[in-house]
């Protein structure tokens, strides 16, 4: 059987250690999500859903235990190759979409291809092509203060998946919109991720978007269990 795309194994995390400030956030949290699976992760506010998505998706370290994508074991590379893995293979979205204000919206999602060694010609056809399918392509040369809330929110569902990535990581991803634009999005989101085969991990607060997932795993005292 092939590795799965993210194996998280026994993770811990924690602040201020020793501390009488000291927050345990992970207590031996594993998950493992295959090609083509989506795993809804639901959890309150405060319970540790970013830091987890952070920890998996190589923009911050565990305390213990092993992240690996595809199966190989990212605490063992080298801050080099897990900034490689980190831009080639992870695609990452914020409930904010973080859009780079002086760029179009086409810019933004250029950019990260270019970072990872694409020719300009060729991120322009694969930007314009993802934005089209998200279905504003229209947009393009605008700037993200001229775009609505759910617009900027596609525009950033476009970047996550600029280089192409094999695992998609998203924190309340439409959590910023109001319900009706939430569901639409979401909608969208979903497809994308269906047409790709990707395996993701989505956080949300709502039940009803998460029911829309394979499975969903709650994270509950620093540990990860299946709904
Ligand atoms: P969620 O995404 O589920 O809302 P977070 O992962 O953001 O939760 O935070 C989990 C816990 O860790 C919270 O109690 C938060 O206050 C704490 N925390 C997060 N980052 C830090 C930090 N840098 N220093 C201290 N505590 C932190």
């Amino acid at each position: 059987m092939s590795d799965p795309i993210l194996q998280l194994t026994d993770l811990t995390k924690g602040y201020n250690a020793g501390k009488p400030n000291e927050v345990r956030v992970l207590q031996g949290a594993s998950l493992a999500v295959k090609a083509g699976e989506v795993v809804g992760l639901v959890a309150p506010s405060g319970a540790g859903k970013s830091t987890l998505l952070h920890i998996a998706g190589l923009l911050d370290t565990p305390d213990a235990g092993q992240v690996a994508i595809a199966g190989t074991d990212m605490t063992r590379l080298s801050d080099r190759r897990r900034t490689g893995v980190r831009r080639g293979a992870v695609g990452f979205i914020y409930q904010f979409h973080h859009l780079l204000p002086e760029f179009t919206a086409l810019e933004n999602i250029v950019l990260p291809q270019l970072a990872n060694g694409m020719s300009e010609a060729a991120a322009q056809t694969r930007a314009m092509a993802l934005l089209d399918r998200v279905g504003i392509a229209a947009r393009a040369s605008h700037r993200p203060d001229a775009l609505s809330g759910g617009e900027q929110q596609r525009v950033a569902f476009c970047r996550a998946l600029a280089n192409e990535p094999t695992l998609l990581l998203a924190d309340e991803p439409t959590g910023n919109l109001d319900p009706e634009t939430s569901d639409r999005v979401f909608d969208v989101l979903i497809g994308l991720v269906r047409d790709t085969g990707l395996a993701a991990v989505i956080a949300t607060h709502n039940m009803a978007l998460a029911a829309r997932m394979d499975r969903q795993v709650r994270l509950n005292s620093g540990v990860l269990e299946a709904l």
